[in-house]
């Protein structure tokens, strides 16, 4: 007997050629994410992922947690692994549902379900359904069958070298794995939308690293410390650490509320930001960035403002929220722990200076020309400059 946990994937899959290495991918990252302390053994085996905990009792909760965050996991399943027979089914199909029977207040309905696609096995599928379900219900009378609406289905798989039992069926976060894709730079405030726009990317495989635009004295350093935490979180969902390279933005800042109409503020600091963050990504052989915004949300997420932002820079930006309601993004960063960090009260950048009535449908023209009484370059340099890398390791720690 071995308990092992069952993982399923499904789009990478469909990936034809590029199939063997999808699955390698997600291979490493079930192994990274369960560390080299876990004891287990992690292999491919027909189509899915197989984690082996050897004699263990049963598969800890921990390690399915944490492979239930990596991103191409459809779905996984605790299981018991068993010698190829019949007598060995019985045995641990009767301890599965004895668990189940002690958990339930009263009688419970079940079916069993096998699956073979070991043809040398002398049982067919029905052969096995009918045996193990009549020697269940011969050892416990709290069972009824009901094969149209169980309370719990005992998932019977007879493979090649074993028989895998299980009663649970458990969703993952789908997507594909880390790092299939290539790299973005995640323009990461404090804020709630920006660290789902970086999960986000990460489910459709794409690597991610962050930059935070710090106006210190305007902000505090605690400010700081909440991207590193939200770095931090996205980091769990990453076979490696998500790097934080937070820029000193308060040169910049200052020089945009001196020079230019309040109402254009937002505007000219997004367009730095974007500068900024191009120049980074391009130093990094990074090709495209990430940001939080969605269409409606505030003056600067107007299609117009867009545009005005976007004028900066020829890479790609990706806006996973684009057309998401910030109920959804709240739900979501909820979820996947982002929402009690983004929510600490400590400003931004950007809160601390909103002028009341931000321009929302910024002209281009007018744009440039407040930017003409600024040094744009040489406002990027002195920023990228004073590039700080929050190293991965000291993320990890956290
Ligand atoms: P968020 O919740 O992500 O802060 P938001 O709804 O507050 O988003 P804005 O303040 O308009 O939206 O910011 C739009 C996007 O610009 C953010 O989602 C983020 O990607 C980027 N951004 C804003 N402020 C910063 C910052 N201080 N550092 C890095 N990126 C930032
Ligand atoms: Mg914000």
């Amino acid at each position: 007997m071995a308990s092992v946990i069952l993982v399923r994937y499904g789009e990478i899959g469909l990936k034809g050629k590029n199939r063997p290495a999808f699955e390698r991918r997600l291979v490493e990252n079930v192994r990274r994410a369960l560390g080299s302390g876990a004891g287990a053994a992690v292999r491919n085996e027909y189509g899915r992922i197989v984690v082996d905990f050897g004699e263990a009792e049963a598969v800890p909760g921990w390690a399915l947690d944490r492979i239930r965050s990596v991103f191409g996991v459809v779905s996984v399943s605790p299981a018991a692994s068993v010698e190829l027979s019949l007598e060995a089914a019985r045995e641990k199909a009767a301890a599965l549902v004895e668990e189940r029977l002690k958990s339930a207040a009263g009688p419970l309905r079940f079916k069993v379900e096998t699956k073979r696609s070991n043809k040398r096995f002398p049982l067919t599928s029905p052969e096995m359904n009918a045996r193990l379900g009549s020697f269940l219900l011969r050892r416990f009378p709290l069972l009824e069958v009901d094969v149209h609406r169980p309370d719990f289905v005992l998932h019977v798989e007879v493979r090649e070298k074993a028989i895998y039992l299980y009663t649970e069926i458990l969703a993952g976060p789908g997507g594909l794995p880390v790092g299939s894709s290539s790299t973005g730079l995640l323009l990461l405030s404090g804020g709630i939308d920006s660290p789902v726009a970086g999960w986000l990317a990460m489910k459709r495989g794409i690597r991610v690293q962050a930059v935070h635009y710090h106006s210190f004295p305007f902000t505090s350093d605690r400010s700081k410390e909440k991207v590193i935490d939200l770095a931090a979180v996205l980091s769990r969902y990453s076979p490696e650490p998500v790097p934080l390279y937070v820029v000193n933005f308060t040169p910049a800042q200052t020089a945009i509320r001196q020079h230019a109409p309040a109402a254009m503020v937002i505007t000219l600091m997004r367009r730095m930001m974007l500068r900024i963050a191009e120049r980074l990504a391009k130093e990094r052989g990074i090709p495209a960035l990430i940001t939080g915004e969605s269409v409606g949300q505030v003056a600067s997420q107007t299609l117009e403002s867009m545009a005005a932002i976007n004028e900066v820079t020829s890479m790609p930006i990706l806006r996973p929220l684009v057309t998401m309601d910030k109920a959804e993004i709240i739900e979501l960063a909820e979820r996947i722990g982002t929402y009690e960090i983004s929510i600490l009260p400590y400003a931004d950048c950007c809160t601390v200076f909103v002028p009341e009535h931000p321009e929302t449908k910024p002209k281009l023209e007018a744009v440039r020309r407040a930017e003409e009484r600024l040094a744009i370059q040489e406002l990027v340099e002195e920023a990228v400059a004073t590039v700080e890398r929050i190293e991965p390791a000291a993320l990890a720690l956290r």
